[in-house]
């Protein structure tokens, strides 16, 4: 008998990735192999994203589209996954007749029942956060896709009340996984053969371990010490709750990436009152500088929000001066949405007309550009470590990141290198948003302090994990 096959595509940030990587071993588990072509599949998910703009109507439009293929594929089965699938729940059902189930991102675990139940004929909304869902975390059997890094979600929800922001309604509260759970977790994925493990929380740094208390400055230093671990990287940082301890850490192990996303989302103190973020530009600006004097090689890279209730030429004015007086790595800019159930579009303000925000975002990039030229051509002439991620659109290139998180674009030598490892590559031309060079040694030949025997010890492996996907 033919196999059953999966389809999924995902939408938004990492934690999206990683809950996608969840529900693929599911459903691999049962059996039920993946495939790169919707239109071969037998069950459908589209994990979903409600972060920005006009979500609900993006997601119902492509759930159409994959509907069409009902019409010739009648036993498909179409999954709703993610924030609006958590957001939409019943109403999800009623719309569409012949949607299977609704699963949001506190449910992932429960995906093979859900299926199984489908299967039986049950239509099923699955919403909600159980207190359990840290506990029940299937670490063992989650299907790591992505070729170069190993992501651990190491806290669940988010308890802040930022006026903009939909993802306490979407992901639920706050909720830490044990430190044990996610050291093992680690320690699986180096055995794996990663070098890279990315942390993952929607407030990382607020994490707490739920039995001891112990916090992420705490884990921070764990993690950082396991052999093996060649580049540490967490995301996303809350400016608040960055503490002296932690900036201790981050100076203290090398294999902390350089790099961290801190957003501030505004550059004037009036706006980030009203977006309830619980800090000052003064105190961000401390909290980046002391990060700076702890790794003068530090990166910091930013989210801004443009045209948020209220804000004036001027209050726009402090954050493109914020702007150049930081010298971002690199800045993510939106230009602020209304969502549903947030407390922003009730402010008093009047919304900021849509043609200003264009402009400003438009100006904010220009700004940002230039920037990063210039932060970019500083390191041309310099050789940097790249682990590399990808191959280029040129034949013969591959492209990688640097322990700062740039783009590099470089030709490989023959045989190329495998995705996954480390290089050196000396930079030649610097772009915006991307470097270009060429190798300079061979792969694995300088990993960070400490990660050269258990790198060593495990190349090879990962081409043989019962759980990667083809
Ligand atoms: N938890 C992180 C924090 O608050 O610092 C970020 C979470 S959110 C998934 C990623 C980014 O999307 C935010 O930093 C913000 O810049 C942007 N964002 C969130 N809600 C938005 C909205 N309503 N309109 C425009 N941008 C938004």
């Amino acid at each position: 008998m033919k196999p059953r096959r999966f389809f999924i595509e995902t939408w938004g940030c990492q934690m999206n990735e990683l809950d996608s990587q969840r529900m693929n071993s599911q459903l691999m588990g049962e059996g039920i192999l993946p495939t790169r072509d919707a239109r071969q599949a037998d069950i459908i998910l589209l994990n979903s994203c409600s972060v920005r703009e006009k979500a609900a109507h993006k997601a119902y439009s492509r759930l159409g589209e994959y509907r069409k293929l009902k019409r010739s594929r009648p036993h498909l089965m179409l999954g709703f996954c993610g924030c609006v699938a958590q957001q939409e729940g019943e109403k999800a059902l009623a719309r569409l007749p012949d949607l299977d189930f609704v699963v949001g991102p506190g449910r992932i675990g429960e995906l093979a029942q859900i299926v199984a139940a489908r299967t039986k004929g049950r239509r099923m909304v699955a919403t909600g956060f159980p207190d359990a869902r840290v506990r029940n975390y299937q670490l063992d059997a989650i299907s790591r896709e992505t070729t170069y890094k190993g992501m651990v979600t190491i806290i669940e929800g988010c308890d802040k009340k930022c006026t903009f922001c939909i993802v306490p309604s979407t992901r639920g509260p706050e909720q830490s996984r044990p430190l044990d759970d996610i050291l093992r977790e680690v320690r699986h994925l180096l055995a794996y053969g990663f070098v890279e493990i990315e942390l993952l929380g929607q407030t990382v740094n607020h994490w707490r371990d739920p039995s001891t208390g112990d916090d992420f400055a705490v884990l921070l230093d764990r993690v950082a010490a396991l052999p093996g671990l060649a580049r540490l990287r967490f995301i996303t940082s809350y400016p608040r709750d960055f503490t002296p301890a932690m900036i201790e850490q981050v100076g203290r192990h090398p294999n902390i990436c350089p790099y961290l996303h801190l957003p501030v989302q505004s550059g004037s103190d009036r706006i980030l009152r009203r977006m309830g973020r619980g800090y000052t530009v003064d105190t961000y600006r401390a909290l980046a500088v002391r990060l700076r004097m702890t790794r003068a090689d530090l990166a910091l890279s930013t989210d801004l929000i443009v045209g948020f209730p209220g804000e004036t030429e001027d209050d726009f004015a402090a954050t493109m001066r914020l702007v150049e007086e930081m010298r971002f790595s690199q800045v993510f800019a939106f230009k602020y949405s209304p969502r549903p159930g947030t407390a922003a579009p009730r402010l008093p303000e009047t919304a900021v007309p849509r043609p200003i925000a264009d402009q400003r975002l438009k100006r904010l990039f220009a700004l940002q550009e230039g920037i990063q030229q210039e932060l970019n051509a500083e390191l041309v002439g310099s050789s940097q470590e790249v682990l590399i991620t990808g191959w280029g659109k040129e034949a013969g290139s591959q492209t990688g990141r640097t322990a700062c998180h740039r783009i590099v674009h470089f030709e490989h030598d023959d045989p190329p290198a495998a995705l996954g490892t480390l290089t050196r590559v000396r930079i030649e031309h610097a772009l915006p948003h991307s470097l270009r060079g060429c190798r300079v040694t061979p792969p694995q030949t300088r990993l960070a302090a400490g990660a050269e025997a258990g790198n060593k010890a495990v190349a090879g492996r990962r081409e043989l994990h019962p759980l990667s996907t083809p």
